[in-house]
């Protein structure tokens, strides 16, 4: 069984909140490292205000939907959390959006099908700690 991935689940920056830990607890009622189980139905469901949404007025005042539609992306903020993600979790939302704008919606969702599918159920594995919360298979580090 391959993972389901939707459109309403992929955040303004690109991230998709399928493969977030914290939806992937919320959604599985299986508790993060920290020992809680989250609410976070992810970015857009919430209606999350993140550092990104806030700190750019297309974004705040509605006038885009998702960075992927931004001459200018990625502004300072972008960059400074796509640099992170690049490094933690060899992610990275420019990549995303570049893939969104270039492959479709459908397509850059299956592409995160094929990425983060569990080798073990075939459910999803986090990117985050890289712990599928179907089964509990956790993936090796392959060494960046
Ligand atoms: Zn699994």
């Amino acid at each position: 069984m391959d993972p389901k991935f939707a459109p309403d689940l992929i955040a303004p920056c690109g991230m998709n909140c399928a493969i977030c830990k914290n939806y992937l607890s919320y959604t599985h009622g299986v508790p993060t490292k920290r020992g809680k189980v989250s609410h976070c139905k992810g970015c857009v469901p919430r209606a999350k205000n993140c550092y990104i949404k806030r700190g750019c007025p297309k974004l705040s005042k509605h006038q885009l939907k998702s960075c992927s539609q931004c001459d200018t992306a990625p502004c300072k903020n972008f960059a400074h959390l796509d640099k992170r993600y690049r490094e933690r979790y060899s992610m990275s939302m420019v990549e995303n959006l570049k893939t969104i704008n270039a492959k479709g919606m459908d397509g850059f969702l299956a592409e995160q099908t094929q990425k983060y599918r569990c080798p073990s159920c075939g459910g999803v594995v986090s990117v985050h700690d890289k712990k599928c919360y179907t089964c509990g298979y956790i993936e090796k580090k392959t060494g960046v």
